[in-house]
């Protein structure tokens, strides 16, 4: 596995990231030992760094996998909250300290920014970052994005070291610009010092019948440190590790765990609120006939809309 340091924070991190997303209760869902296992196995396979949210609820498992791991201290977690105002982020920093049972996390960021107005509109949350900082109780503060805006936005911003955009091969999943707003977007933030790891290299499930490509033209990118990539099984963690070592990848891994197709699941029951077409953060979500519809095209599957259903209505099957 390579190492690389994370822009100008002196965190090492391994070139593979594990998203834990994918595991957590709004994709796959896991039972908490299931989701340490598959941690696990990417820990002991020279993985160190984890990719997570407050808004996952994918603690526990990372928890019990950390517990279990004689390597713990090595490992990188990287966090996010939407939390705006510096009483939501101490909850939420609190809350991640706690569960995962560390003294520090190592990257805390805001969680789906959109541009420079909503970095200033979560201000008082990087000032607490910010302390926290100071206080050993986080080591680098960061955003993470899905749009061009908010990369270019976020690299002219001293005090954020860390940034966490969407990227992939085809631009899957960026809502305001193409792949290449956003890999010159990336080339601009790393030229300005940060430390900057992807996600969705797969577009959220839509490019698994291409991942050579997709992981070959991400690796090609020397400004990302890091690609966290969501995985939900060992297979996956072994075939994600030996490509992006560069390795071969027997058929029979391969057929494992490409053929898992994914979609989203709305039920009858749905009350036509439109909550989850506020939140989608793909665009990809609409009201016809007083009922949501996904438009299968833009959707990358992330389970967000779900978690903001009151109805139970929406599922990544
Ligand atoms: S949030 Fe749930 S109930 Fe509301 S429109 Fe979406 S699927 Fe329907
Ligand atoms: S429709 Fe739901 S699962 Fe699909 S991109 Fe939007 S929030 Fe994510």
């Amino acid at each position: 596995m390579e190492y690389r340091l994370l822009g100008a924070t002196g965190i090492r991190v391994s070139r593979l990231c594990l998203g834990a997303l994918t595991i957590s209760p709004l994709q796959r869902d896991l039972p908490v030992d299931e989701g340490a296992q598959v941690i696990l196995r990417a820990l002991e396979l020279g993985v160190n760094f984890i990719d997570t949210s407050q808004f996952y609820r994918a603690y526990p498992p990372i928890a019990r996998a950390l517990r279990e791991c004689a390597k713990r201290d090595e490992v990188v977690i990287a966090s996010k909250s939407y939390a705006y105002d510096g009483r939501g982020m101490e909850a939420a920093l609190t809350e991640a300290l706690r569960e995962l049972g560390r003294d520090y996390i190592d990257v805390f960021m805001l969680h789906e920014q959109e541009s420079m107005l909503t970095i200033r509109g979560h201000w008082e949350a990087v000032e607490y970052l910010l302390k926290a900082k100071a206080r050993g109780l986080v080591r680098a503060v960061g955003i993470s994005t899905h749009t061009v805006r908010a990369v270019r936005a976020a690299a002219l911003v001293p005090e954020l070291d860390v940034i966490s955009p969407l990227i992939n091969y085809t631009g899957i999943g960026i809502t305001d610009g193409s792949k290449d707003d956003m890999e010159a977007a990336i080339r601009f933030a790393a030229t300005c010092g940060k430390g900057m790891y992807s996600m969705k290299p797969f577009g959220g499930g839509h490019l698994m019948d291409h991942i050579d490509k997709a992981l070959g033209y991400l690796l090609g990118m020397d400004d990302l440190a890091s690609i966290a990539i969501g995985m939900k099984t060992k297979a996956e963690v072994e075939m994600n590790v030996r490509l992006v070592g560069g390795l071969e990848v027997p058929d029979d891994l391969r057929k494992a765990t490409t053929s898992i197709p994914r979609r989203l699941h709305i039920d009858d029951w749905c009350i036509g609120c439109g909550n989850c077409v506020e939140r989608c953060p793909s665009k990809a979500m609409m009201i016809r006939n007083g009922k949501a519809v996904s438009d299968p095209a833009r959707c990358v599957f992330c389970g967000y809309c779900g978690a903001h259903c009151s109805e139970f209505a929406i599922k990544v099957i």
